[in-house]
């Protein structure tokens, strides 16, 4: 069985206090053998004084990154080997509220993904349809369009390194989730698409589910066979909540 992964994405909350309250609540609230990889994304101002008291189990990651690898005049760009440098392991690419508000493409997404792999760092790849592309019926042909675009400008061995997010933008920061089914459905189709490059990645590659994901209903997305752990907005802020859904792998994936 594949390792849950659980990722908190902080988004623009917090500050320095914050930062240090949530990171002593989380180091308090651990017990016993974690059910679950964990990775931390806060702001990027804030991940020296995250990665400074994160006890070893857990990771940090950043939100977004430059597409572009060299250092160079790109004013408010942050790179992937620089925040490889700043400790972090992770980078989320894609995110929709950067292809939304900030009109991120598929092509930019995927130059920010090949980015991050090749700074040694490991992209989340966030995919997800909006509400009117899923009433159209576009859901599918949409989402498998955002990971083509990755999957085209990769060698596909570079998927070992990366985890894959299904986040429909209507579930995110809504209270609204995708219903288990319809998750497992998208997480299976996503799995099917990367089997006709490479059956071994389809096995391997770790697809979680973002959207309104709460401990209320985390157990039902945890026990589906193709959803293997959770990108968590609104209630990774608080960290007993947060802790509550990486426990809720641990009664759900036995
Ligand atoms: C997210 O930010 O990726 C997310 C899933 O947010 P929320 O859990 O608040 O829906």
């Amino acid at each position: 069985m594949r390792r849950a992964l659980i990722v908190a994405n902080w988004k623009m909350y917090g500050r320095r206090e914050f930062v240090a309250d949530y990171v002593r609540d989380l180091s308090g609230g651990l017990s016993g053998s974690i059910p679950a990889d964990l990775v931390i994304c806060p702001p990027a101002v804030y991940l020296g004084d995250l990665t400074r008291h994160l006890p070893a189990a857990i990771e940090a990651g950043a939100q977004d990154c430059s597409p572009d690898r060299d250092d160079g005049a790109y004013t408010g760009e942050i790179s992937a080997s620089m925040f490889a440098d700043m400790g972090c392991r992770w980078v989320i690419v894609g995110h929709s509220e950067r292809r939304h508000r900030l009109h991120e493409d598929n092509s930019l997404v995927a130059a920010k993904f090949a980015a991050v792999l090749a700074a040694g760092v490991r992209p989340i790849l966030c995919l997800g349809e909006t509400a009117e592309e899923r009433a159209s019926g576009h859901a599918e042909s949409v989402v498998l369009n955002q990971l083509e675009s990755v999957l085209d400008t990769i060698e596909i061995g570079g998927l070992a390194r990366a985890v894959i997010a299904y986040e429909p933008v209507w579930a995110i920061g809504s209270g609204t989730s995708a219903t288990p089914a319809d998750a497992q459905a998208m997480h299976e189709l996503l799995r099917h698409a990367v089997e006709r490059r490479s059956p071994r990645m389809a096995k391997e590659v770790r697809i979680i589910y973002g959207g309104s994901v709460k401990p209320q209903n985390a157990v039902g997305f945890f026990r589906l066979s193709d959803v293997d752990g959770a990108l968590v907005g609104g209630a990774s802020l608080n960290a007993g909540m947060f802790l509550e859904i990486v426990y809720a792998v641990g009664t759900s994936r036995v």
